[in-house]
């Protein structure tokens, strides 16, 4: 799948025309509580989703990452507890929450008769994108997804890959603010999961805030910012992943880094000397190689370095090191059966 960042929703988009940030949660989840029959499937759910963000939801089969998305997404109404996107009650006013979220279902259906073309088209136009704009609309989430080929082609002949690119392509031909979606890379390629993880990275960078369920937690390592876990419909841990992959845009504010230093001889003599630097934080050491936190811009960053060589400590290596959301999770999901053995409340509702 090719990845054309041109051809990504219109900057005009209402999040997009500020060119500031919002300063309020993108998403606001207050003691949301979902029920079915007999079985409570949400259990007090309180979070805030930041704009600009792609959160990985994680959790067991069963934790309840279909539910919540689905409420979020107003198709289930909880029984009580609230979801407000961008201050929107979305169970209140359903009709102008869909407008600015896109939700991929985990079982999605197609209109197999329609052509891909139209299958946009409707989608284009069911979210209330003017008549106008409709073809642009069209042909730009097409090449977005690598569908341009595709466009007179039935639904109902694409291969299972090209329909999952079908439905994502419908969910975003409207340029949501908010995207959910759930086990989004199922069935695709591993060329084509890199390319949409891609995708993810783009739409993130343009202001639009994407919450994403799946198992393959590699996958979601590539492109998210945040974690939620979920464990028997609670939020086990929701926080930001350390990332030290970005480069600073001009003018970021300082950020932590997680930063792996290989010296040319034993560190331990020059601890002192590194942990007096502006913003480090020695995590560990060992032989020539340490690892420090760094509050710093990239630019501060690249100062670091200076400062190294200049001090006569010759760096031979210098690395990010990101979180691994796999271990994460697993940390996350141990602990918090741990707790459940200490006595957590029942699913079940009397
Ligand atoms: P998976 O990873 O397997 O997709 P999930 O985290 O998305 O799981 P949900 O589909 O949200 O989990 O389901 C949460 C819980 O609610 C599960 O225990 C499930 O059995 C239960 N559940 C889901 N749908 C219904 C239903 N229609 N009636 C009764 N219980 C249901």
């Amino acid at each position: 799948m090719q990845f054309d960042s041109a051809l990504l929703p219109s900057k005009r988009h209402p999040v997009f025309s500020s060119g500031v940030r919002l300063k309020t949660p993108l998403i606001r989840i207050q003691n949301l509580v979902y029920d079915y029959p007999g079985f409570r499937a949400l259990n007090g759910i309180n979070l805030t989703i930041e704009p600009g963000t792609v959160t990985a939801l994680v959790g067991p089969n069963g934790a309840g990452k279909t539910t919540l998305l689905r409420c979020i997404a107003a198709l289930d109404s909880p029984l009580s507890g609230t979801v407000h996107v961008q201050g929107l009650d979305v169970h209140a006013s359903p009709r102008e929450a869909h407008r600015i979220m896109g939700f991929l279902s985990d079982n999605f259906g197609l209109y197999g008769g329609l052509t891909v073309a139209q299958g946009l088209e409707y989608a284009a136009r069911s979210q209330g994108l003017p008549a106008s704009q409709v073809p642009a609309a069209v042909q730009a989430t097409a090449r977005q997804l690598n569908l341009i080929e595709k466009l007179p082609q039935a639904a109902a002949t694409l291969s299972r890959g090209q329909r999952q690119r079908l439905a994502i392509g419908q969910a975003i031909i409207h340029s949501p603010q908010v995207l959910l979606l759930d086990e989004p890379a199922s069935g695709l390629d591993p060329e084509a999961r890199s390319s949409l993880a891609q995708v993810f990275l783009a739409l993130q960078a343009r202001g639009m805030s994407l919450l994403v369920s799946s198992h393959i937690l590699a996958e979601l390592d590539e492109y998210s910012t945040h974690m939620l876990a979920l464990h028997e419909g609670r939020v086990l841990e929701h926080r930001a992943l350390r990332s030290s992959k970005a480069l600073d845009a001009p003018g970021a504010m300082p950020r932590e880094r997680y930063l792996h230093l290989e010296f040319v001889s034993p560190v331990e003599a020059l601890l002192p000397w590194l942990a007096s630097q502006p913003g480090v934080s020695v995590q560990h050491a060992q032989g020539q190689a340490v690892d420090i936190t760094f509050i710093g811009t990239s630019g501060d960053q690249a100062s670091l370095v200076a400062a190294c060589v200049a001090a006569g400590h010759p760096l031979m290596v210098l690395a990010p090191v990101n979180e691994n959301l796999q271990q994460s999770y697993l940390k996350s999901l141990q602990a918090g059966r741990l707790a459940g053995q200490r006595g957590e409340q029942s699913r079940t509702i009397p």
